[in-house]
């Protein structure tokens, strides 16, 4: 990274939106610099549902568009990297007289089977919940269900693999780095940064700047470019608990809560089960969003109306929370505001263009990528074209139905591993995993060991490919081993990242 060296873009904000549009731009051919203020992924985009869904619900609000988009992306991303993403079958029991009209949930499930670039996704069925194995759990509510396809995607990872094949295309890609304010200058963007480790200032030039800060995006607009009366994204606070596993069937349900809400009860890293979410007005810091008694009690509440077996306070292992920043269109229930994304370009002729990213899911963040390029184009110049679409993201060059074989291929090469952490290697890192564990024949040439099935090459690999700095990157982002080290082996983990990073530095 040179001073002064011009970007075509700087991109402010290392999430889903921040990196993929990073992504396309370098890969288009412009010079990108992108500062994220924490780590990758350490804002929303490490706490939703982790779902790639068409949202059946945004129907009820007519958001056809949103929806018809988000389908069409389920098979181009899981052709993108079927390590982090992976077809789930989703079942939505329902009975007559229902909260949603049959007509409703019809309409969705017809669009999901005929409008979504439908290919490898099996179809939509109707159970018998009397006699199929996903009515077992259940209390014995529902004679019917219906189920179909959706993709669950490791969020945290997504980031963290465009971020990384960003900067494999030459993109400069900043950890722990704040941008405190930006200012025009001279037809550019004269952005000042902050080393959040060091303290370090440095000031970098850019054409272009994008605030794709998800809820600080407003914090960004009045905070470093020093506007007034901002007001543009709505917070709303959504938190999951993580259970003991309440049911051995691979299916996740989809449950339509009395209240109107829906509520989603999925398989989660082997051991669990992931609940959520909740939908509420927020207006603290996004970085210091915790759930509350109320929530907790709510989706234990919930729950405990679908499962035979309850889910007491005393099976959760851990919660988190995000805050969405949803685009404020002055709809009057959290739950309604639209979850569509809105691009708005800034800046009169001749002035330096600023592009701020408002609302956005995960499951659209590829197409919101091409949407921020265009605008790109119309005000600097076009580069390039499309070309994200059947690309692949490290570790992921490896058919969409071929993890299996990815699996069986990676414990022939090192049969050491136990098939646990083998399938577990091959989720994460894909067809990289080999280049992780190196020449090692055996588990004492992954060198110490952490806890769970965690070794220091695994921990140096992400240290030097991944940006992790701190055992909580490890632990809750680059994976999700801190469901399983004890807070002793956590500690001993900070301290040894904290030994090397010194040693490299
Ligand atoms: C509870 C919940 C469930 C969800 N479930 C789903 C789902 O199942 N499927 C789906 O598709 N979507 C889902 N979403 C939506 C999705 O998670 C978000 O739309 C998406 O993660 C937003 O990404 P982002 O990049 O805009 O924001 P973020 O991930 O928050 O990234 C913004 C980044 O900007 C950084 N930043 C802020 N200010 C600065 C600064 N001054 N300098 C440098 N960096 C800065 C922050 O540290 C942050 O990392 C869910 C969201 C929530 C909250």
């Amino acid at each position: 990274m040179s001073e002064q060296a011009i970007y075509d873009v700087f991109v402010i904000g290392g999430g889903i939106n921040g990196c993929g549009i990073a992504r396309d731009a370098v890969g288009r051919g412009y010079s990108v610099a992108l500062a994220e203020m924490n780590d990758f992924a350490s804002g929303t985009s490490s706490g939703s549902t982790k779902l790639i869904h068409g949202g059946l619900r945004y129907l009820e609000h007519y958001e056809f568009r949103l929806v018809r988009e988000a389908l069409m992306e389920r098979e181009v991303l899981w052709a993108m990297a079927p390590h982090v993403i992976w077809p789930m079958r989703f079942v939505l029991p329902y009975h007559k007289g229902g909260l949603r009209p049959a007509w409703l949930i019809r309409l969705g499930l017809f669009l999901y089977d005929h409008i979504g670039g439908r290919k490898l996704l099996p179809a939509t069925a109707t159970l018998d919940m009397n006699r199929d194995p996903a009515g077992k759990p259940l209390k014995r509510l529902f004679n019917k269900a219906f189920e179909y396809s959706d993709g669950w995607v490791n969020d945290a990872r997504l980031v963290v693999l465009n971020a990384r094949d960003a900067a494999d295309r030459g993109a400069v890609i900043m950890a722990r780095t704040r941008v405190v304010a930006a200012r025009r200058d001279g037809g550019l963007w004269a952005i000042e940064t902050e080393n959040q480790a060091t303290g370090e200032r440095k000031t970098l030039k850019a054409r272009m700047l994008i605030n794709a800060a998800g809820p600080w995006v407003d914090a960004v607009l009045s905070g470093a470019l020093g506007k007034n009366d901002v007001h543009n994204v709505r917070l709303v606070q959504g938190s999951h608990i993580v259970v003991k596993k309440k049911f051995d069937d691979p299916r996740a349900y989809f449950f339509q809560n009395p209240d109107g809400r829906i509520m989603f009860a999925i398989p989660y890293e082997e051991d669990f089960t992931l609940i959520g979410t909740t939908d509420r007005d927020y207006t603290g810091n996004p970085g210091e969003v915790r759930i509350s008694d109320a929530e907790v009690d709510y989706l234990c509440r919930a729950a405990s109306e679908y499962f035979l077996e309850p889910v007491e306070k005393d099976d959760i292992v851990w919660t988190y929370s995000a805050v969405r920043p949803l685009y404020d269109d002055g709809a009057s229930k959290a739950q309604e505001a639209t979850r569509d994304y809105v691009l708005r370009v800034e800046g009169d002729k001749g002035a330096a263009p600023l592009l701020n990213v408002f609302g956005g899911k995960l499951t659209t963040y590829r197409r919101l990528g091409e949407s921020a390029l265009e605008k790109i184009g119309e005000a600097i110049g076009v580069k390039g074209s499309k070309w994200t679409a059947g690309s692949r993201l490290p570790g992921g060059d490896f058919p969409a139905q071929g993890y299996a074989d990815e699996v069986a291929r990676l414990r022939k090469q090192y049969p050491f591993l136990a098939p646990q952490h083998a399938r577990r290697l091959v989720r994460l890192y894909g067809t990289r995993a080999a280049a992780l564990l190196g020449s090692a024949s055996n588990e004492a040439g992954l060198g110490h060991h952490f806890g769970a099935d965690l070794y220091e090459a695994e921990v140096k690999w992400l240290m030097t490919q991944e940006w992790a700095r701190h055992a909580e990157d490890v632990l809750w982002r680059r994976t999700k081993l801190g469901l399983k080290l004890t807070p002793g082996e956590a500690a001993a983990l900070e301290e040894y990242m904290r030994g090397a990073a010194n040693a490299a530095a």
